[in-house]
């Protein structure tokens, strides 16, 4: 049995799966295949699921949520979020300049990533981002001189890595001693104490990050308990903190996992931190793959079924350079055919792509009722799919659509072949 996760904005209805109000087969045949298809709805939902809690019944604010747009990074999902009054977390020169274009505010920008150049640093500078989250003292440094250079104050915040394990995948876990992000903890007060004396730079907030699909909220208290102890710690020494940003990293259901719902999530971070008397603070999620995960999916067309010795082999148009998760991390994405009522026989199959590469797998030991020329959804594919994918094999980025409604919009064209070399250069004769 392949379980399917709890969604919100994709459904069965008639025997076959929509996006909304729209049929993916209706999809599949417009636009072709494959394509990334988002659900407004589920976008907008789980947006203002955080704001729920974000948000005092008498309408105060509490804290603000910077989506985490590497996650997903296009311009469309960027201006609905803007709209809704998002603010973004990135994490280089060429995020910044997409928040730009996509209406977003760069005094909502908090500029994250371990290895920011100057250039970068130069746009951000200009910009006027909310704040760099900076992870080391030659980083500090660079960005004094910077600063300083263009006669502007940076605002910052030190990231800490507060030591704990988020119980995820080791390459999403980013919070534990062994990992290359953050500050030791123990070298903290002392790397905010060469902050404070750096004319250039103006401490404003703390932060961290500890991991990404976190199922549990236990990390998340210990994160918390650790850095709220060094902001008393800093307030000893004279060092002043006014924000709190506690990073993204929230679950979602691929399968059957049961992360906590987003709102119960930010509330009882929110009221631990009040509960420990920290609530003048103001306070910042980073949430990536918690808005946008499972607000999309992909859809694929089967070229071929191919029968093996040992294994079925459904053979897609979509391969590993359009989703690398699977791939990348082992990572288990629910597919399943969109016509729910196909007479085919049922059949395991590893649904895998043409690239020439064993790697090239997206599900496996999937029972489906499919024939050649069906279609599949890849479901919760809308965090780390279209952002992470590649030109490997010469092949053309998926096109992107956005389902509001009964309405769908192209938001990304389908890459084009001949773009694909359109900057490379053949020596002179
Ligand atoms: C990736 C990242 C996030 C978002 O993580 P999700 O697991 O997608 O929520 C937030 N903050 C920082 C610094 C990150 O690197």
């Amino acid at each position: 049995m392949s379980l399917i996760p709890q969604l919100n904005g994709f459904s069965i209805k008639n025997n076959n799966w929509h996006a909304e109000d729209v049929s993916l087969a209706n999809i599949a045949q417009e636009f072709g295949t494959p394509t990334y298809v988002y659900s407004r709805k589920a976008l907008t939902d789980a947006f203002n699921a955080y704001e729920a809690a974000c948000l005092r019944p008498n309408g105060d604010r509490r804290a603000r949520v910077h989506y985490a747009m590497k996650a997903n990074s296009n311009l469309a999902i960027l201006n609905v979020f803007a709209k809704l009054g998002a603010g973004f977390d990135i994490v280089s020169a060429g995020e910044l300049a997409r928040v730009l274009a996509a209406g977003g505010s760069p005094d909502k920008v908090v500029f994250s990533g371990v290895g920011k150049s100057k250039a970068e640093m130069v746009a951000a500078l200009q910009a006027g981002v909310k704040c760099f989250n900076l992870e080391s003292i030659p980083e500090l440094t660079r960005l004094n001189e910077v600063a300083g250079s263009l006669g502007i104050k940076a605002r910052i915040s030190l990231r800490v890595n507060p030591d704990v394990d988020p119980k995820t995948h080791p390459y999403i876990s980013t919070g534990l001693k062994g990992n290359k992000f953050g500050i030791a903890y123990d070298d903290v007060i002392a790397t905010y104490q060469a902050a404070a004396k750096m004319p250039f730079c103006e401490i404003v907030g703390i932060d961290c990050h500890i991991g990404s699909q976190i199922t549990e909220i236990s990390p998340y208290l210990d994160a918390l308990d650790r850095v709220l102890h060094l902001i008393t710690a800093l307030n000893g020494v004279g060092i002043k903190i006014r924000h709190l940003d506690i990073g993204g990293g929230l679950g979602i259901s691929y399968t059957n996992e049961t992360p906590p719902a987003i709102t119960d999530f930010a509330n009882t971070l929110l009221n631990h931190i009040e509960a420990k008397g920290y609530g003048h603070l103001e306070v910042l999620f980073e949430p990536g793959r918690s808005l946008v995960g499972n607000a999309g999916l992909l859809l694929t067309t089967i070229e071929y079924l191919k029968p093996g010795e040992t294994k079925n082999f459904c053979i897609v148009d979509a391969a590993m350079n359009d989703l690398m998760r699977p791939a990348m991390y082992e990572a288990y994405h629910a597919i399943v055919s969109i016509n729910d009522k196909s007479a085919s026989p049922e059949v395991t199959y590893d649904i895998v792509g043409p690239i020439c590469e064993s790697g090239d797998w997206l599900g496996r030991d999937r029972p489906l009722k499919v024939a050649q020329g069906d279609q599949l959804a890849i479901l919760s594919a809308g965090a780390y799919g279209f952002t992470m994918s590649s030109n490997y094999n010469t092949r053309g980025r998926a096109a992107e659509v956005m389902v509001d409604g009964s309405t769908v919009h192209l938001i990304r064209e389908r890459e084009s072949i001949e773009s694909l070399f359109a900057n490379e250069k053949i020596l002179p004769a």
